[in-house]
Formats: C-alpha cells, sequence, structure tokens
C-alpha cells in the first residue's frame, strides 16, 4: 500500500476543462480544449489529484436536473479512461441559483475545503484553477492556491495562466 498523495489540483469545469457552452446539460455538447489532456496528464505525472468544482445555477434556475450535471460527468470520467488518465476523485457541484446565498458556490470555500478534509490533503500543495477571478479566489478563500488560466481580466489580481498547459508546465 503505498502513501496517499497528499496534493491536489482542483478544476474549474466550464472554460476550463469544457469550452464554456452556456449552460451545458448534454453530454455530447461536451468539447475539450486542445491542450485539456495533456495538461492533465503532466499533473497527473506530477502526482496530483485531480477535482473538478463546478457552478451550475442551471440546475436551481429550472433549466435542467441534477441528473443531467450527473450525465455529463459520467461521460467525462469515461473521457479520463479513454485518455488513461486516473479517474477525476471528486465532484464539486454547487446546483444552486445565485438568489438561493447558498454556502457551497464558488468562491465560497465550502466544496473545496470539504475535499482537503475528506482526504487529508495538503493545502499548501493545492492549487484551484478556472478561467473566473472567481474560481483564484475561491482556492484562495480556501487556503490553497488559486490561479486564472485562460481568461484574463482587465481587474484580475490573481496568478494567471495564458493555459492549462502553460500551468501544468510550470510545475516543478
Ligand atoms: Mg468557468
Ligand atoms: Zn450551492
Amino acid at each position: 500500500m503505498t502513501n496517499k498523495t497528499p496534493k491536489a489540483i482542483f478544476l474549474d469545469r466550464d472554460g476550463t476543462l469544457i469550452r464554456d457552452k452556456n449552460y451545458l446539460s448534454r453530454a455530447e455538447d461536451i468539447e475539450y480544449f486542445p491542450d485539456t489532456f495533456a495538461a492533465l496528464k503532466i499533473m497527473q505525472a506530477h502526482g496530483y489529484r485531480l477535482y473538478v468544482i463546478t457552478n451550475q445555477s442551471g440546475v436551481g434556475r429550472g433549466y435542467f436536473p441534477l441528473e443531467a450535471v450527473h450525465a455529463v460527468h459520467a461521460a467525462m470520467d469515461a473521457d479520463m479512461t479513454t485518455h488513461k488518465l486516473e479517474p477525476y476523485q471528486g465532484w464539486g457541484i454547487c446546483p444552486h441559483s445565485p438568489d438561493e446565498a447558498c454556502s457551497c458556490r464558488k468562491p465560497g470555500p465550502q466544496m473545496i475545503q470539504e475535499f482537503l478534509q475528506r482526504d487529508g490533503l495538503d493545502p499548501k500543495l493545492c492549487w484551484m484553477l478556472g478561467d473566473k477571478e472567481i474560481d483564484a479566489a475561491c482556492g484562495i478563500n480556501a487556503g490553497i492556491q488559486g490561479a486564472v488560466v485562460r481568461e484574463k481580466s482587465a481587474a484580475g489580481a490573481h496568478t494567471y495562466f495564458a493555459s492549462l498547459l502553460d500551468f501544468a508546465k510550470s510545475l516543478g
């Protein structure tokens, strides 16, 4: 029995792993960025566990049921196997609309903190990555590192990488 790896990278889904299709709810609409799997492969080669942390307010807004989100994620799990990668270690889903004022929606830290505790991860070695400032802020709020990838906002104050692959290549 090998020791559990204590470090992880938490990833936003829409606009980070796959293209943001504006309330995507069908597996056939999943479209990866060209560098997604190459980046994930480098991350896992460095010993990072991978998790997905996603706000899916389309559920709370009544656009699609939570079961549709699970179906999309099942397809994304299968894609990891297809690419000979380790499976995602967890899916953090906030299904609420912003006006529900829940405790899990990014940039709140709850979804990340639950995985840190559940899996005994070392916060100092963990990252949250996403295409929005709230993703990086979510990581900071959870006590881990945070960075924005792909989409740079003018007012952005967080660490930035032009692509997921650029981030992966920066790992020591
Ligand atoms: Mg996003
Ligand atoms: Zn929520």
